[in-house]
């Protein structure tokens, strides 16, 4: 997004290791580098501060010098539950939960009927599969988004094919029934990498798959 006025900058956020657990951050119109393990409204600065090393290494080979350094400009908490742009507000709701780790929002567009969201949705990637009650937790976070009827929906993830609408819940369900057969069917990790990467090839963030894998198959059932 951009505001009137302000110069166009590179922005580069780096909350774990991207910016899609605040898509707040994301729309905020200075250069920053926010590198804190908690996101939505409050940030823990002092986390931020020791993470920025290791962020800085991590995305240094696609962003090179357009990252801001030494020192990590952190984000400002959001005094309002909105954002403000071209006399415009996007109701912003969180924290909620959603996949990967706590600490999610999504920013609703009423005039384009639009939902950015963090690490809620994932469009053609191989997203973390939660279980039990963060399942049902993550799940309730949807209906909300869903509730909005939203025409764009920008997921926090988004490999090849992603169309950016609510497609990518559809994708997601389906993900999900077809992850859990496969675990059910899967002797150990290899077995279920094997099975997953058959079903689905070529999604996206291909490199978090192993970890994905690893929290339904703990190490002593994987092939030496
Ligand atoms: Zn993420």
């Amino acid at each position: 997004m951009r505001q009137a006025g302000i110069e166009e900058k590179p922005r580069v956020h780096l909350c774990h290791a991207s910016s899609s657990r605040s898509p707040v951050w994301s729309c905020r119109p200075e250069a920053s580098v926010p590198t804190s393990e908690d996101s939505g409204f409050a940030c823990n600065r002092e986390r931020s501060k020791d993470g920025l090393a290791a962020r800085q290494k991590f995305w240094f080979p696609i962003y090179g010098n357009n990252i801001p350094g030494p020192d990590p400009v952190l984000p400002e908490e959001l005094t309002t539950p909105f954002l403000s742009l071209e006399g415009q507000q996007f109701p912003v709701t969180g924290p909620v939960p959603g996949s990967d780790e706590a600490g999610n929002s999504f920013v609703f567009i009423p005039s384009l009927k639009a939902v950015v969201t963090g690490d809620i949705v994932f469009d053609h990637v191989y997203f973390g599969v939660q279980r039990d009650k963060a399942r049902e937790d993550w799940t309730k976070t949807i209906d909300q988004i869903l509730a909005l009827k939203p025409e764009i929906i920008v997921p926090g993830h988004e490999g090849p094919g992603a169309k950016h609408d609510i497609s990518a819940i559809d994708f997601m369900k389906k993900y999900i029934v077809d992850w859990d057969v496969n675990v059910g069917k899967s002797k150990n990790a290899a077995e279920m990498r094997e099975n997953v990467l058959k079903q689905y090839p070529g999604l996206g963030i291909q490199f978090t798959l192993n970890d994905r894998i690893n929290t339904y198959f703990p190490a002593q059932n994987q092939p030496k």
